[in-house]
């Protein structure tokens, strides 16, 4: 399985627009970060991630040829408003599979009706196929990914486990129950804004502590903000089996 960060950045992406900040400035590409989503390939096979605002140019940048499903986390618009943008893959493979809870899909519906939408259509524009994900694993091709539910503030989200591998973005809070379904993977990818706290995510602490509950054999961070600091001097202050997520990574598994 390989994975591939699309984007690693909090929903303004690094830089942030106009801002002189520091680590905006940085001539370090590690410290560009779109917004946050990755793409995961395994046997011929390719699911994203969510796909914010920033999707038509990851697709660029990651040379993607092919796009067989897409997984949503949540509605928020970092993660949802690049849908258009799925035409090319429509126009050559057909209806695009759209994976998400209920009320996510609601808003897609809300947001993107001329795409949803299944009569009257405008010529051209995209079709999708809608699948409700409850939490319970569902198969994707030859794998069966298994949903984990937690609270990004008061706001349900899904983060997914695909075999050994997991990932989790916008989190604040996850139950006992839900941790318990992480047990034994080999990476995990969990959000870390920044070191302030924050009322829907996790501090750079609280990402450290539940790494050390989870207990991966290697951790990235990733939805970032440009406030947590420039990569290279973060990087130096994590555990030897954390790092931080940069786009255009690619980790094997
Ligand atoms: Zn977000």
């Amino acid at each position: 399985m390989k994975v591939t960060f699309l984007g690693t950045g909090t929903s303004q992406g690094i830089p942030v627009i106009g801002s002189n900040h520091p680590v905006c400035l940085s001539k370090d590409p590690r410290d560009k970060r779109l917004r946050v989503s990755v793409l995961i390939e395994w046997n011929g096979f390719s699911c994203v991630i969510d796909c914010g605002p920033d999707f038509r140019y990851q697709m660029l940048r990651a040379k993607c040829k092919r796009v067989d499903v897409i997984l949503f986390t949540h509605e928020h618009s970092d993660h949802v408003l690049g849908l258009d943008d799925i035409r090319p893959f429509y126009f050559k493979q057909g209806d695009i599979p759209l994976y998400a809870h209920k009320r996510v899909l609601k808003s897609l519906k809300k947001r993107f009706d001329y795409i949803t939408k299944t009569k009257h259509k405008y010529p051209g524009a995209p079709s999708v196929i809608l699948n409700r994900i409850k939490n319970k694993p569902f198969k994707l091709h030859t794998i069966h990914v298994m949903p984990i539910e937690g609270l990004h503030g008061d706001l349900q989200v899904f983060g997914y486990r695909f075999n050994d591998f997991a990932y989790l973005t916008d989190m604040k809070s996850v139950s006992d129950e839900e941790i318990d379904k992480l047990k034994g993977v080999k990476v995990l990818v969990v959000n870390a804004l920044r070191k302030e706290a924050h009322h829907s995510h996790f501090t750079l602490e609280e990402a450290l502590s539940f790494i050390d509950i989870v207990k991966p054999k290697t951790a990235y961070l990733t939805h970032i903000s440009h406030v947590l600091g420039f990569h290279n001097e973060v990087e130096k202050i994590l555990p030897e089996h954390v790092f931080l997520a940069y786009d255009e990574l690619e980790i094997t598994i």
